[in-house]
């Protein structure tokens, strides 16, 4: 399978900047690698046009009704989205959102058929504390925690070290595969009719020097990228168009 990059934009990026993104990334990109980006929910019908997949930064676990402020997972998919990324630290530090919390998120956007990468990862203090492993196992048993998962072959995950988001830290990737293996054979275990083919992306600082060494990890299939997806020429690189 393809390498996949998914691009964060996280709440930057007005829509001329987006749209000249769009026409600038696909004027040189030549699809060596797979490339998708989460714009801001009220750009999304430019990427979609454009032809980029797109997708957005957060959902509500319901599809329509009285939910002031939310953004239907039903509705993106009608309009031609293709993804969305669910428990980014961002959402847990910022919003209170817990594994927990986000299972029904996880449940309804497979339902409803959007892909969804679901983002795990530790704090600076609980990888000294030397709890990295079981930590990561516990938010994956907690979001993907329920039967109709079982054939949830759109899920992705996102192996995202939080002392490593927007810092310039990158995990190493001997540290960063040591963690893919472990989610792999969680995942397996877990499902076993699809767990051993799930993506599994690495986020934290991911850019063109050190992009390539990271996917050269066995149980590395992608990144997902904030910082050096803003700028085309960048992302290009990481999509292995330099
Ligand atoms: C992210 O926000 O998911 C991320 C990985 O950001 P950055 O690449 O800037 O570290």
């Amino acid at each position: 399978m393809k390498k996949l990059m998914v691009g964060n934009w996280k709440m930057n990026k007005n829509g001329k900047e987006a749209q000249q993104f769009t026409e600038e990334f696909n004027s040189k990109f030549t699809d060596k690698r797979d490339a998708w980006i989460a714009s801001q929910a009220l750009f999304v019908k430019l990427i979609i046009n454009s032809g980029i997949k797109a997708g957005i930064q957060n959902c509500s676990e319901h599809v329509n009704g009285a939910y002031t402020g939310e953004v239907s997972p039903r509705s993106f998919k009608e309009m031609g989205g293709h993804f969305v990324i669910l428990g980014h630290s961002e959402r847990r530090q910022y919003f209170g959102e817990t594994s927990k919390g986000l299972n029904a998120k996880i449940r309804t956007a497979l339902a409803e058929g959007l892909e969804v990468i679901y983002c795990v990862g530790e704090t600076l203090a609980e990888r000294e504390a030397g709890q990295t492993l079981s930590l990561i196992e516990d938010q994956l048993h907690q979001g993907l925690n329920d039967q109709s998962l079982a054939n949830a072959t759109n899920l992705i995950v996102a192996y995202e070290p939080v002392w490593a988001i927007g810092t310039g830290k990158t995990a190493s990737p001997a540290q960063a595969q040591e963690v893919h293996a472990h989610i792999r054979n969680v995942l397996k275990a877990k499902f076993p009719a699809f767990g051993d083919k799930t993506r599994i992306l690495y986020g934290g600082s991911v850019n063109p020097a050190n992009v390539e060494e990271l996917l050269a990890q066995k149980d590395i299939d992608g990144g997902l990228v904030g910082g050096a997806s803003l700028k085309p020429a960048d992302f290009l690189a990481l999509c292995g168009d330099r």
